[in-house]
């Protein structure tokens, strides 16, 4: 098997070497992170198997929906429409960029100070290291940071980019901006596929990712117990998985760890320390295999019961209506249900600070960690008004940066740990 997954790899132009050297990194990062949890659910293994397949099985599943004519569409932000996608037959999948690897490629074409995950997905791709990257037949861009809009002019000289027009601000004209921007992603997206997008696979489309998001808030509703049945760790890279994997199978298999996680808190059985602190990570995304500071925050005592994040809640906290009649109709509505994410990249952006007073009080978590990327303006910026709107309600906030390197775990550590000391945890 491991030969044929050479071969696919091959065929699709990865690096074989410097796609090794990515694979000797994964395992051995996993392993410390992932399996040396005690008491994880058994519903993990599913997760796990996943995780130990990602560029195994579901790269020969994303070639066989190819070799049928399907389209595989990369995305690397949430708010890319995935139910038009899905209704037009393609496949989406989110690309990870969550890793430091091809930085001195990326480096030739972009500069040294910029964020690791625009840096992480130019050296993916210019170093052909990833093969859903090499397995996409368009990739979807947005122009939610400076960054990334210019990023991605560079990288259609790579591949084809079709860029979104997100909005800066969400007044009725920012509206209809956006509403036509879906409309137009959705024609693009039927002339690229050469399928019609019809009212009913769209409202199709739109129950199946909403099936996904349900389960992901299941989830979600079930870490509000105290104490709460799985770590933070786990849920991040179900999270993390639910952007790539298959969707009716993914959400089925997640449904059937809710039902064991449902028993596991009529049984009190939950994860961590009796009273360890609980805390809210809020930021950026955490893209796969990006886990440093969750693995540094619940191996100092912790437990995370949200993640505020792209790679979390904003991901799957708004769903879209199922009953639009028209294909005009459901466009609308995705519109409008993609609009309420609470990016940094919206200003004023104070849905997203009622949010996290809501989800601290929710949650009844004892503190939030707000982690940004180096140089990640959006977020590096809007930490202020995070701290000001915390503040405001005595809930308690450590702020940290960080990139993709592991040089800076033992500084992260410290600091967490003064934190727990402060609001009385440690
Ligand atoms: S933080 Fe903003 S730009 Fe980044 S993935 Fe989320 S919505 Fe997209
Ligand atoms: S982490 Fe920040 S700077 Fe980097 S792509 Fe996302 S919003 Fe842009």
């Amino acid at each position: 098997m491991a030969n044929d997954y050479r071969r696919m790899w091959e065929s699709l132009g990865v690096d074989l070497e410097a796609h090794d050297q990515l694979l000797s990194i994964l395992p051995p990062t996993f392993g410390t992170v992932y399996m040396s949890q005690e008491n994880r659910p058994e519903g993990m293994e599913y997760f796990n198997f996943v995780f130990s397949e990602v560029h195994g099985l579901r790269i020969q599943e994303l070639q066989e929906h190819k070799a049928k004519g399907g389209k595989v569409i990369g995305a690397f932000c949430v708010f890319v429409p995935e139910e038009i996608i899905r209704a037009a037959g393609g496949i989406c999948v989110g690309l990870c960029s969550g890793a430091e690897i091809g930085a001195a490629k990326a480096e030739q074409v972009l500069p040294r100070n910029i964020c690791p995950l625009i840096k992480s997905f130019m050296g993916f791709k210019l170093g052909k290291v990833c093969p859903y990257f090499e397995s996409c037949d368009m990739v979807v861009g947005e122009t939610t940071c400076d960054g990334k809009k210019k990023a991605f002019e560079i990288l259609n000289d790579y591949v084809p980019v079709h860029v979104l027009e997100t909005p800066q601000m969400k007044r009725d004209k920012d509206k209809e901006l956006w509403r036509s921007e879906v409309r137009d992603f959705l024609a693009e997206v039927e002339n690229f596929t050469g399928n019609k997008v019809t009212a009913e696979s769209l409202r199709q489309a739109i129950k199946d990712i909403n099936g996904k998001r349900r389960a992901l808030l299941r989830l979600s509703e079930l870490r509000k117990n105290n104490p709460s049945p799985i770590s933070g760790k786990d849920c991040l890279l179900i999270e993390q998985i639910s952007m790539y994997d298959d969707v009716p199978r993914f959400t089925v298999q997640l449904n059937a760890l809710c039902d064991e996680l449902e028993v596991r808190v009529k049984e009190g059985n939950g994860v961590g320390k009796q009273g360890a602190a609980r805390l809210i990570v809020s930021g950026t995304p955490m893209a796969l295999p990006n886990w440093k500071a969750p693995h540094v925050i619940e191996t100092s005592g912790a437990v995370i019961v949200a993640e505020e994040m792209c790679t979390g809640l904003r991901y799957f906290e708004n769903l879209a209506p199922e009953n639009g009649e028209t294909v005009n109709d459901m466009v609308g509505d995705i519109a409008a249900r993609y609009l309420d994410i609470n990016c940094a990249c919206f200003t004023p952006n104070k849905p997203r600070m009622d949010k996290l007073v809501q989800l601290a009080e929710e949650y009844k978590a004892d503190g939030i960690i707000h982690c940004s990327l180096a140089f990640c303006d959006p977020y590096l910026v809007e930490a202020n008004r995070v701290e000001k709107a915390l503040q405001e309600h005595n809930i308690p906030l450590l702020k940290l940066e960080t990139d993709y390197g592991q040089e800076d775990s033992g500084q992260i550590k410290t600091r967490v740990e003064a934190f727990l000391e402060m609001i009385g945890k440690k």
